[in-house]
């Protein structure tokens, strides 16, 4: 049996909530399971109860990536409304399912969760396509990391079309000699899309993941701008409010004291750019490289699998997705560091921060990278078109069967409906890190372990050695 808490379930004042619900009038007072009880008045189970938080926090997920997705699809077009409504319907659909008294059968919960997942793998290649549309397909490019001059401005998030929109007007204004443009964590997959290389003042990329933007926004001289999740509020550290002037949010995104970016106008934030001092202290030599987009990697499909028939290739290993602060990134490092050099591994998300700063080189005896970059995390998609490619090309009926092992961290309700997903599409044998999601019970997880063979990480105490433990059981 799986113990998502790792046998270490407290008891009296500290014993961990097996269920929460207060939407009702029938709410037991301070909210059904507030009390340890096992079921609310209704009638809903402990398992039930968190299932439904689970297809919650899938809807979520799945929402984001269709206000990304809403932002660049042809409205004039009928097949990307047909494919927006399609999405819409399954969240809608899936709040519905969590009103009271609508449920309580296991099986059909589990259905609800398959028919998330599937509406996210049509949201991704929703979005992979408008991108590709919009930009181009991206090219394996290398950028550099940590290295700025000029009077700057900082992008941050996942939104390309905010970006483009914020070049093109710096150069209507005939300002793109005197104001740099760089990407942070999300936006670094931005260089390898050909429209938006065009723009000569899109230079390279700052920082690692999400999460260092307190310390790194605060040593940045000039303007930021951040355009989607994930942003660190105010009050996290004092380190914040030495920035909070020169910050600026865009759509949904906010943190109290920041501008707001508003009717796509950009003119105050290129204004405030002119004043605020030119870049100091980012003169580092290092360099990234990213753009290998699914739809670039397919035209080298021939190759690839020559490169795995004779031997030289042995194994996919996908090491991707959402980073989070702490030691548990380590495992995914270590993994990808620990690799033996006829493995490619295929990224994507801010995880890859962990190990991008790595040069992996070719496989050997090829032309092959060994470190493919599909893009941001709605790019995740692609791993699963790569697959499906060398399956079609080997014959090879199940994916499970390929040599792919997926290896995946998670952080937010975005990896969620990237997991759904991936269990929609029938993928097993995953291993989730680094730590249990703790919306999950041990029935739940023994489910997922039973159906999907899910291996839940479990914040390690080493992740090294488990990093290592792991991968020879991966490599076995
Ligand atoms: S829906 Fe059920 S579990 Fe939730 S508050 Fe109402 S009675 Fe309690
Ligand atoms: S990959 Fe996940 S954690 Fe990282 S910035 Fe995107 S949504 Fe946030």
């Amino acid at each position: 049996m799986f113990d998502i808490f790792n046998g270490k379930k407290e008891d009296g004042a500290n014993k961990a909530v097996d269920m929460f619900c207060y939407q009702c009038e029938m709410s037991m007072t301070g909210g059904c399971g507030s009390g340890g009880q096992e079921m609310g008045t209704c009638g809903k189970s402990v398992v039930e109860s968190r299932l439904q938080d689970l297809i919650v926090f899938g809807a979520k997920g799945l929402a984001a990536y269709r206000t990304h997705a809403r932002e660049l699809v042809d409205k004039n077009l009928q097949e990307d409304m047909d494919r927006l409504l399609k999405i819409d319907d399954v969240i809608s659909e899936s709040m519905y399912f969590t009103l009271t008294n609508v449920n309580f059968n296991f099986d059909e919960h589990i259905a609800q969760l398959m028919k998330l997942g599937s509406a996210g793998v049509e949201v991704l290649d929703l979005l992979g396509d408008v991108h590709t549309r919009h930009f181009g397909i991206p090219t394996p490019v290398k950028i550099t990391q940590n290295k700025a001059e000029g009077h700057a401005i900082l992008v941050s998030g996942h939104n390309l079309d905010m970006l483009d929109g914020l070049l093109k007007r710096i150069k209507e204004r005939g300002l793109d000699e005197k104001i740099n443009v760089y990407t942070h964590s999300e936006m670094l997959p931005a260089h390898g899309y050909p429209h938006l290389r065009e723009y000569k003042n899109l230079k390279g990329n700052i920082g690692k993941a999400w999460f260092d933007q307190t310390d790194l926004f605060s040593k940045w001289q000039g303007a930021i701008v951040v355009n989607t999740n994930c942003i660190v509020p105010r009050d996290k550290s004092t380190k914040v409010d030495s920035y909070i002037d020169r910050i600026y949010t865009y759509g949904i995104v906010g943190i109290e004291g920041a501008k707001k970016i508003k009717h796509d106008n950009y003119d105050e934030l290129i204004d405030e750019t002119l004043k605020l001092p030119e870049i100091k202290g980012f003169d580092s030599d290092e360099t990234l490289t990213t753009g290998h987009h699914y739809k670039t990697i397919l035209t080298l499909a021939p190759q690839i699998l020559e490169a795995v028939s004779e031997g030289k290739i042995t194994k996919f290993f996908v090491i991707a997705g959402c980073d989070a602060p702490g030691k548990g990134g380590e495992y995914f490092r270590e993994m990808a560091k620990e690799l033996p050099p006829t493995a490619v591994i295929i990224t994507s998300s801010c995880g890859k921060f962990r190990f991008n700063d790595i040069d992996f080189g070719n496989v050997p005896g090829t032309q092959i990278p060994r470190y493919l970059d599909l893009g941001q995390c709605n790019d995740s998609n692609g791993a699963v078109h790569i697959a499906l490619a060398v399956a079609n090309a080997l014959g090879v009926k199940d994916l499970n069967d390929l040599p792919v092992e997926i290896v995946l961290s998670w952080m937010e309700q975005k990896a969620v409906i990237i997991l759904l997903a991936l269990f929609s599409l029938g993928i097993k044998n995953i291993y989730l890190g680094p730590k249990a999601p703790q919306f999950l019970n041990s029935d739940i997880a023994n489910f997922l372990v039973e159906t999907f063979n899910i291996h839940v990480i479990n914040d390690p105490k080493e992740p090294k050695a488990q990093a290592r433990e792991d991968l020879e059981k991966l490599l076995a």
